[in-house]
């Protein structure tokens, strides 16, 4: 039986769509799932002096066109709702890879002032002192500072769903229409909050990234990341920053990724309504100093994400911290026996890190509460929710007893 083809993957329900996006049978072998191609290149037709070498659509050289690359662009565009995707070795190539194809010397772009460290360091640094581009710093839970920081030469909006690590919500739909006002591209790092529970592009966001190193591939043994959103804006993203640049990602992470994201929605479900049972349970022990959920009522932004998530979830990431000084908290993270200290999120397994009070553009930029205790950012896996509950309340017993 043929795989649905491009057209009629768009007419697939979501759980259907992450068994069967992008899957092919393989011509040759007949093996019905698509197989790892390693190779670097691939037979030319019979005149290749009038090609494009920048072609990205025919596979030809595996910088710009694998097979395993274009499958999971094929099935990461149809499950984000996008028209086309461009798959990266990295989450971190995807970003670079959207402000190097949009940006120029001159431009202005406004930045959510809790961000990813290698965004915050390329526009707080590197892109204003070797390219000459502008960033404004805003909080993107305040539209009007939004708003007021729009100038003649914005061309881009860029923000996280869920901002990494403080959990602060941004408006997709209010910054759409804002990037859309000032005649700027909104681009959104939706990695917080993957398909099927949020699609950034059907609010009016131009691009959607995702750092597939986290839930999309979910196992925690593969990096890379995905840019979607409409054929124009990624052929021009592709034929600048993926053929010219590098930055591809291996057949063979492609292919881990494909068959990690086959359970995206399940483990989503599990890992989401065990984050919000954790969170309340976190939130009401005394120990705790505090902690930043969406979910919890008492978040800045509880009310925008309950209703731009439709109460599907708040996300599987919370922050806190234990109340003592930063000896405590690394003392709370050693008494864990199921939750692993380790950076990166979305893992099968939970994880823990202790960042302490800031980030790297200096402490300012988190919330009082952060500078005061540092944080710990937890984000829930796939284990029993009642495991969890109680390695956190068996570390908190040790720390504190
Ligand atoms: C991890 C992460 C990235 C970077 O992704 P890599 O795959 O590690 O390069 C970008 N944005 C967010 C929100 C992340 O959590």
């Amino acid at each position: 039986m043929p795989r649905p083809d491009k057209h009629e993957l768009s007419t697939l329900s979501f759980n259907t769509l992450s068994v069967h996006g992008g899957n092919e049978i393989d011509k040759t072998s007949g093996a019905i799932r698509t197989p790892i191609v390693m190779a670097n290149s691939y037979l030319l037709p019979e005149d290749p002096s009038t090609m494009d070498w920048s072609d990205t659509q025919t596979p030809s050289y595996t910088r710009n066109s694998g097979h395993n690359q274009i499958c999971l662009q094929r099935k990461l565009a149809a499950m984000e709702g996008g028209e086309d995707a461009a798959v990266f070795a990295t989450g971190v190539a995807a970003l670079h890879a959207v402000f190097f194809t949009f940006l120029k010397s001159g431009d202005h772009v406004i930045v959510g002032d809790v961000t990813y460290e290698a965004v915050w360091r390329l526009f707080s640094e590197l892109l204003p002192q070797r390219y000459n581009i502008e960033a404004t710093f805003v909080d993107m839970g305040n539209m009007d500072a939004v708003r007021a920081a729009v100038r003649p030469n914005t061309r881009l909006i860029h923000t996280e769903t869920i901002a990494n690590p403080t959990t602060k919500v941004a408006d997709i739909a209010t910054l759409a229409s804002i990037a859309r006002q000032a005649g700027a591209l909104l681009s959104v790092d939706s990695t917080f909050t993957p398909p099927p529970f949020f699609r950034p592009l059907a609010l009016g966001a131009d691009l959607v990234i995702h750092s597939l190193t986290k839930y999309i591939n979910g196992h925690g043994d593969a990096m890379g990341g995905v840019v979607i959103g409409s054929k124009p804006l990624v052929q021009h993203i592709k034929a600048d920053a993926l053929v010219d640049l590098g930055g591809t990602i291996s057949p063979f992470n492609a292919w881990l990724i494909m068959r990690g994201s086959v359970t995206l929605p399940l483990r989503l479900k599990q890992q989401f309504s065990s984050a919000e049972v954790i969170a309340q349970s976190l939130a009401g022990d005394k120990r705790v100093a505090y902690v930043t959920y969406p979910g919890l009522e008492s978040h800045d932004q509880h009310a925008l994400a309950k209703s731009q998530f439709a109460g599907k979830g708040y996300g599987a990431v919370m922050a806190f911290a234990v109340d003592g000084d930063s000896d405590m908290q690394n003392r709370f993270v050693a008494n864990l026996k199921v939750i692993t200290s380790a950076v990166s999120l979305g893992h099968d397994e939970s994880l823990i890190v202790h960042v302490g009070g800031s980030g790297r553009g200096g402490s300012d930029r988190y919330p009082p509460n952060f500078q005061k205790y540092g944080h710990l950012r937890l984000s829930i896996g796939l284990e029993d929710t009642e495991d969890l509950i109680a390695d956190i309340t068996t570390a908190l017993d040790a720390t504190f007893g």
